[in-house]
């Protein structure tokens, strides 16, 4: 009809299609996880929406419907979620960030099979899973507090539609026309067993519709309610990825729960491998938040940026199930909440720490993020410092502070670092000779933000954290082991016809102790860092 409106997908909606139907096609029955969290995401939506806008209020029997149609061929999902204006519509299902296909698509190509799955939810390509069973699919919406309402149809070859629809209720369907060897799921004892498998632990309720009939499919169990003692392993395990759409095994699992003056019980996770791309894109934590088992918010910021890669759910007693976002942010026990939930995560990396090879897992999959706290968090500094690992010019593999510090020779006051872009550069730099020379152990620092964490922490163990390359360090106190010859005759013609040559480039051309091999090398004097100074240059500064 005329009514009917016909539209190219985003450019990268057809490569990213075909991507996720054939490399995932061995696991796609995530298309119904994928979909069951779209329509409980949205119930959730809905019901924070309520809290400000009350015709937005959910009906006390809210579900998310699963309805397989054998005579049609067809499976629906419906929820009485949030809804989707046409806008919504085109942009949610019609577009996707450039960048984002090319991101997905690489992390396929480096991913093992099994890892595969997570990548979907990583990155929010979930509803072009339902693609992998269906070869028409169309979405029929109602945004909560409109009117109208709008059906999406697409076969997934490159176009979709739009044209005006009815619903009487707010919410969405989404109808999947199955594909031939797809049947197995219009048979209602597969469809229980997906959703107990994947979904057990959404709390909105879900429930499985046959001849009219309703039958509920999750159980909702607030698992991390339960005593660790009535938990098995499979459960945490389960439970972790069904939270954060992982496939790995958790790292560390934190059950606890906090009596007395707070009242939350939290499950906590430090995943076992590194997410794709979640951790350089997404700052906030989005640890849930849960009032009395009733999912609130993941954005309340449970923990501090510097942890951001923990997952899991904190659920309280000590705030109102109707907490508004104002209220997030400035609620009192909330604030209490933030500070034992961190302590009890640096407790736990702490006590882990003290088996090197078990840590060494964690640090290499978090440790860049983890230093951020030691800039970001005066009060947290302390306690962070003695988790840091560092490569070293004096020992294989990872070391720390208090490790270092340990080494140290007598006399020495500080405790010396060098940082570089890249790590092989660091080792054979010219800066650690005169310590190489004297034995003094350097540690080599190449993370991104080690050019900001030393001037922060300033200080371990009483002792300065001084970088190599600043000009004002006085070695003379220790003799070099390999001393440098003396003097040649005539070096000081040599230095005045270098301060010629680079006239106002450097401040200063200078002998040194501090070389044993090399002719020459780069000081910063007595200004930031030079790698600092390399940064500062770069952003203009
Ligand atoms: P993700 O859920 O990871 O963002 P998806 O491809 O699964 O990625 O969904 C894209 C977007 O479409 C969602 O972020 C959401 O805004 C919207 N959406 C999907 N399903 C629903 C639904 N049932 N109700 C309302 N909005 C939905």
């Amino acid at each position: 009809s005329d009514s009917v409106e016909r539209h190219e997908f985003g450019a990268e909606v057809g490569r990213l299609l075909d991507l996720v139907v054939h490399a995932l096609y061995s696991d796609r029955e995530i298309f119904l996880r994928e979909l069951v969290a779209n329509a409980a995401d949205a119930m959730d939506r809905r019901r924070f929406e309520a809290l400000t806008v009350p015709a937005s209020a959910l009906a006390p029997d809210a579900k998310v419907r699963i309805a397989p149609d054998k005579a049609a061929r067809t499976l629906t999902v419906s929820d009485a979620g949030i809804g989707m204006t046409k806008e919504d519509l085109a942009q949610n299902l019609g577009t996707i960030a450039r960048s984002g296909t090319r991101a997905f698509a690489q992390g396929l190509e480096g991913a093992k099979a099994e890892e595969r799955p997570s990548l979907i939810g990583q990155f929010g390509v979930g509803f072009y899973a339902a693609f992998m069973v269906a070869d028409r699919v169309t979405v029929t919406s109602r945004r909560a507090g409109a009117e109208e309402a709008w059906t999406w149809a697409s076969d997934g070859q490159g176009s979709y539609t739009l044209e005006p629809a009815a619903r009487s209720e707010p919410g969405t369907d989404i109808v999947l026309h199955l594909k031939a060897d797809a049947d197995e799921y219009l048979e209602p004892y597969r469809l229980d067993h997906l959703v107990r498998k994947w979904a057990d632990f959404i709390t909105v309720p879900i429930a499985i519709v046959q001849e009219g009939r309703e039958e509920a499919a999750n159980q909702g169990t607030a698992l991390w309610r339960k005593p660790k003692s009535e938990v098995t392993p499979e459960q945490y395990e389960e439970f972790y990825r069904s939270v954060g759409m992982n496939f790995d095994k958790p790292w560390a699992t934190l059950h606890w729960r906090a009596e007395g003056q707070l009242d939350f019980s939290a499950l906590l996770f430090v995943p076992g491998m590194k997410p794709f791309q979640a951790l350089e894109n997404e700052r906030q934590s989005k640890v849930r938040l849960h009032v009395r088992r009733m999912f609130i918010t993941d954005e309340a910021e449970l923990l501090p940026p510097w942890l951001r890669f923990v997952q899991g759910v904190v659920d309280t007693e000590d705030l109102p199930l109707n907490v508004s976002r104002e209220m997030l942010q400035s609620t009192p026990a909330l604030a209490r909440i933030r500070r034992a939930v961190t302590g009890r995560v640096l407790s736990e990396l702490a006590s882990r720490a003290k088996d090197a090879e078990d840590y060494r897992a964690f640090w290499e999959n978090f440790g860049p993020v983890l230093k951020e706290g030691i800039y970001e968090d005066h009060e947290r500094r302390d306690e962070i410092a003695p988790l840091l690992r560092f490569r070293s010019s004096a020992v294989e593999g990872w070391t720390s502070l208090p490790d270092y510090v340990a080494r140290m020779r007598d006399g020495q006051e500080a405790i010396y670092y060098l940082v570089a872009d890249d790590s092989g550069a660091l080792a054979s730099s010219p800066q650690l000779e005169g310590f190489r020379a004297r034995g003094l152990e350097v540690l080599l620092l190449s993370d991104h933000v080690d050019a900001f964490w030393p001037d922060a922490l300033a200080r371990f163990a009483d002792k300065p954290l001084r970088s190599v390359t600043q000009g004002s360090l006085d070695l003379s106190k220790f003799p070099a082991e390999t001393a440098p010859a003396d003097l040649p005759a005539g070096i000081d013609a040599l230095v005045a016809a270098f301060k010629t040559a680079l006239g106002d480039d450097v401040s200063d051309v200078r002998t040194t102790d501090r070389l044993v091999e090399s002719a020459v090398v780069l000081s910063a004097g007595t200004g930031p860092d030079l790698q600092m100074q390399r940064l500062l240059r770069r952003a203009g500064r």
